[in-house]
């Protein structure tokens, strides 16, 4: 059984939708079609919500048309009439659900996380209705599925943590007789549903996470991630035009990667092929014919494969008088950012120094209020407290080199000479990760300079420089986000 994930871009609109159809179509039956909101609707729709809550009906009804339009192309695509019509009914219906909803919000004066999600997803729902509708319209028996009827999670809207229990039993009991039917079932991405049914997120770019989830639910033999890109490549090819594919990583090069920024997979996406040993494959449904990459459990080759960037943190130190106190001023500091929902992306400590290093995800109020924050929990130790915001970490990802001290070496070596500022470092042996903590506005600096020292100076070059090219013109693109 195959699970096949489309992107924003690749379901944009009606040529698109239609493409990743026939893509589908060509693995063989069991499948599953993954299917994020087209390309901006997430955003839309989270403007219509912001706006609905403040009372500005005009904007929050301009996005909706914007919205309707999206879909009304895909609808207005479908070939055969029955399909058309069937399509065009369940549009309307959820169209409606999504102006109740905002009417709602309109009602409240304020924007709740949980109103937020409900709102976003109708972009999924929406999507999966034409997605069923153009396989069916094209010969193929489909069906679509809402997975706030599947995946079940906890209540924390905007950033939701799978029941996988729960998940599997609702997968195997709803999308299994479906697919013994022989019909492809089209689940949204993106969404689920807490205890009490109110429906959830996993968190922006979530529907990766979505597509191994429902993989090992349904005990898939393969997950394909279906995107703009050719597979995962050494670096953002937005940002690096001499990027080039990596034909296979590891799970956990792969998971570095996501986590320190590699937009291409959601950082969660990993965990759950991992659990089953499912691979993932990551394909362009531009070049749909190219291999892409493929990520299983064994890595290959033993150079740096890729460098990323994290962009958007902050960066606490914290100086104890006495080296006793570590341990217990670390942990005050554990608990207040894990009680504020602050999730730490890097932690170092030098003893000589009596120093703890932590670069966090931004948090509410910013380094102001998590300096005093954090300065009261440790005040028993005397300690001294800074806070240093626009903060980037930088990752040199591979899984036979990151481990090496000579890696690091060539790492320091190549900032100290961009004159890039190292504000902390992190590398231990079994690592596949090399990572540095460096000023947010020295980031894009830092990706390119050991892109070209660790990747491009030690693997051979890409395969063609006409691909290179047509990255390259990407970089004028503004960076998209759903
Ligand atoms: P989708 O809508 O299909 O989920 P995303 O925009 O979320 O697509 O992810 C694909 C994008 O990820 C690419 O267009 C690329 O700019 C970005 N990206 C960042 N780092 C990498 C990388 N190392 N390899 C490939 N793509 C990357
Ligand atoms: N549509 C959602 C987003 O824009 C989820 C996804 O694209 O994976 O974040
Ligand atoms: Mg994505």
């Amino acid at each position: 059984m195959i699970v096949l994930k489309f992107g924003g871009t690749s379901v944009a609109n009606a040529e698109r939708v239609r493409e990743s159809a026939r893509i589908a179509t060509m693995q063989p039956n069991p499948r599953v079609v993954v299917v994020s909101a087209a390309s901006g609707v997430t955003n839309l729709l989270l403007e219509a919500a912001r706006a609905a809550g403040s009372g500005s009906t005009r904007t929050s009804r301009r996005a909706v048309e914007t919205i309707h339009g999206i879909h009304g192309q895909v609808v207005d695509g479908l070939g055969r009439d029955d399909e058309r019509h069937r399509a065009r009914t369940e549009i309307d219906r959820l169209h409606a659900a999504l102006d109740d909803t905002l009417a709602a919000i309109a009602r409240d004066g304020e924007l709740s996380a949980r109103h937020s999600d409900r709102i976003v997803s109708f972009g999924e729902k929406s999507m999966s209705v034409l997605m069923a509708a153009t396989l069916r319209d094209g010969g193929t028996p489909a069906a679509h599925v809402f997975a706030d009827t599947i995946v079940g999670t906890d209540d924390r809207h905007g950033g939701a943590r799978l029941d996988r229990a729960r998940t599997r039993a609702n997968a195997q009991a709803v999308i299994r007789p479906l697919l013994d039917e022989g019909r492809t079932v089209v689940v949204t991405g993106f969404i689920g549903h807490a205890p009490d049914g109110a429906t959830t997120t996993l968190g922006r770019g979530g529907s990766d996470y979505s597509a191994t989830i429902l993989g090992a639910a349904l005990d898939a033999d393969e997950v394909q991630i279906w995107t703009d890109v050719p597979g995962v490549l050494s670096a953002d090819p937005r940002k690096v035009a001499g990027a080039r594919v990596i034909p296979q990583i590891s799970y956990e090069e792969a998971q570095e990667l996501a986590h320190f920024g590699a937009k291409v997979l959601h950082p969660r996406t990993i965990r759950p092929a991992v659990a089953r040993g499912i691979p993932v494959r990551i394909l362009s449904t531009y070049e749909a014919d190219k291999p892409g990459t493929v990520v299983t459990r064994e890595p290959l080759g033993d150079g740096i494969k890729a460098v990323t960037a994290l962009t958007g943190l902050l960066l606490l130190t914290i100086d104890v008088q006495e080296i006793e106190d570590l341990a217990g001023a670390a942990a005050g500091v554990f608990s207040a950012l894990h009680s504020d929902g602050a999730e730490v992306a890097f932690a170092a400590q030098a003893s000589s120094r009596r120093r703890m290093t932590y670069v966090v995800d931004q948090v509410t109020g910013g380094c102001e209020r998590l300096r005093l924050r954090i300065q009261a929990v440790v005040e028993e130790f005397e300690a001294d407290v800074t806070c240093t915001d626009e903060v980037a970490l930088i990752a040199a990802v591979g899984a036979g080199a990151a481990g090496h001290p000579a890696t690091i070496g060539r790492m320091l070596d190549t900032l100290g000479r961009e004159g890039i500022p190292v504000l902390a470092i992190n590398q231990q042996d079994a690592n596949v990760a090399l990572v540095a903590a460096v000023p947010e506005t020295q980031a894009q600096a830092a990706v390119l300079a050991l892109h070209r020292e660790l990747v491009e100076a030690t693997t051979p070059a890409p395969v063609t420089t006409q691909r290179r090219r047509r990255r390259g013109s990407l970089l004028d693109e503004p960076i998209r986000v759903g």
